[in-house]
């Protein structure tokens, strides 16, 4: 199955729900652009390089689009298009004012220099520069890409359009970015996992948590959920998985990370097992914060967590979905899980407009009121019509954008 026919069947379960016909649903379901272009860039050796970028802009009926840009080599026209809809349902469930978009270009950032990324980002822009802007289409960090990138994409699209900071979110604190938007996407799910808990009435010192992925979402999550007093025992990156029962030290882990090129290579502090070991620890708690598509039909009778935060965009595919629904484990869905950064970004374009900056204490203490409200909001419906979360957060998201689609007429 396609990624993108994956988000189409948690919509159209979700669709079912609220009784949507068949023409709306398809004028949902369409992307409104979607940009393929040409990245021709010249390598440091002199040779030129020729790569695909991609934007698609998915629906713009609540307000201008907005969704991060991923630099990865598994980047192609079908999974843009799936994480742009995506972008539309959590800009919609965590009530943003804007549409969903996203872009990428598919490349390996490691195998390029810092100069050749710089090309590359640039060149990029210069393809793109005329569909995207402050009142349109706002990108973002997303895989692969991070606030250095921004800032290079903010002055090239300056180029051509003039001062306009507002016009790409995520950008370095210290240069018209928000405090805390780095932070915001782990954070976030550290939030969430909080939240649930409390509906579940558990207790953070009594779950054990395995977070795959120590990126940017991985690491802040693990830091928030060690801090808040959860047992983080297991976490991951390319180099593999670290496994310590009684609670990694995530600081110990954290400065490691940092202090090693962002790899947990050699970390001892903790036993080294595999990615697939991981997926099935004897755990109460799941995070899969890395890439998509990871708990599929092969390895989902592995998995003894009983709750699973989607830090990552579609990371379950929809056969496994169904599967660990049946079991009765919760599972909270990406489009509201890992809405901390899009949240944060939206605060970053607000404080842009208007010429203003926030401290990070009104920064996080807005997160948390925005994923709070999405979150009892979520869960409100989930227990009205006794569906799952991910079905409740379509649901609210397909009503809101159907909604605004009328409102403005075709
Ligand atoms: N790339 C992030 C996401 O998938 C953030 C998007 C944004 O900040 O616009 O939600």
């Amino acid at each position: 199955m396609k990624a993108s026919e994956a988000t189409q069947l948690y919509f159209e379960n979700a669709a079912d729900k609220v009784d949507l016909d068949d023409r709306m649903r398809k004028l949902l379901l369409a992307a409104k652009r979607e940009v393929q272009v040409q990245v021709a860039v010249e390598l440091d050796n002199g040779e030129i390089e020729t790569l695909v970028g991609y934007r698609v802009q998915h629906d713009n009926s609540r307000g201008p689009m907005k969704g991060g840009l991923r630099f990865h080599p598994d980047v192609d026209l079908d999974e843009v298009r799936s994480l742009a809809a995506l972008m539309t349902w959590k800009c919609a469930v965590v009530n943003l004012p804007y549409g969903g978009a996203k872009g990428g270009i598919c490349v390996d950032p490691k195998k390029l220099s810092h100069k050749e990324l710089e090309r590359v980002t640039r060149k990029f822009v210069d393809q793109i520069h005329d569909i995207f802007g402050p009142h349109t289409d706002i990108p973002a960090p997303d895989m692969g890409t991070n606030h250095e990138i921004m800032s290079w994409i903010r002055n090239q699209w300056e180029k051509y359009h003039g001062f306009n900071p507002a016009c790409v979110t995520g950008k370095p604190a210290e240069h018209y970015g928000a405090e805390g938007r780095e932070e915001a996407t782990g954070r976030g799910v550290g939030i969430l996992a909080f939240k649930l808990l409390g509906r579940l009435g558990r207790k953070p010192k009594d779950t054990r948590v395995a977070i795959q992925g120590f990126g940017n979402v991985g690491m802040h999550a693990a830091k928030f959920l060690h801090e808040a007093d959860f047992k983080v025992v297991a976490i991951s990156d390319v180099s593999g998985a670290y496994y310590r029962p009684e609670g990694i030290d995530v600081a110990k882990a954290l400065h490691y990370s940092l202090n090693h090129g962002r790899s947990l290579t050699g970390f001892e502090e903790a036993e080294r097992i595999s990615n697939t070991e991981l997926i099935g620890l004897n755990v109460e708690m799941l995070i899969p914060a890395a890439l998509g598509g990871v708990i599929t039909m092969d390895n989902v009778n592995q998995i003894r967590a009983n709750i699973i935060l989607e830090g990552a965009n579609g990371p379950i595919h929809p056969d496994a979905d169904r599967i660990l629904n049946e079991r009765g484990v919760t599972i909270l869905p990406d489009i509201v899980a890992n809405a901390g950064g899009v949240t944060v970004s939206y605060f970053e374009w607000v404080q842009n407009l208007q010429h203003y900056k926030w401290g990070l204490n009104r920064v996080r203490q807005e997160l948390d009121h925005v994923l709070t409200q999405a979150f009892d909001q979520v869960w409100q419906e989930a227990n009205d019509r006794q569906v799952s979360l991910r079905t409740a957060a379509y649901v609210i998201a397909i009503r809101r954008v159907h909604r605004a689609t009328v409102l403005a007429g075709i």
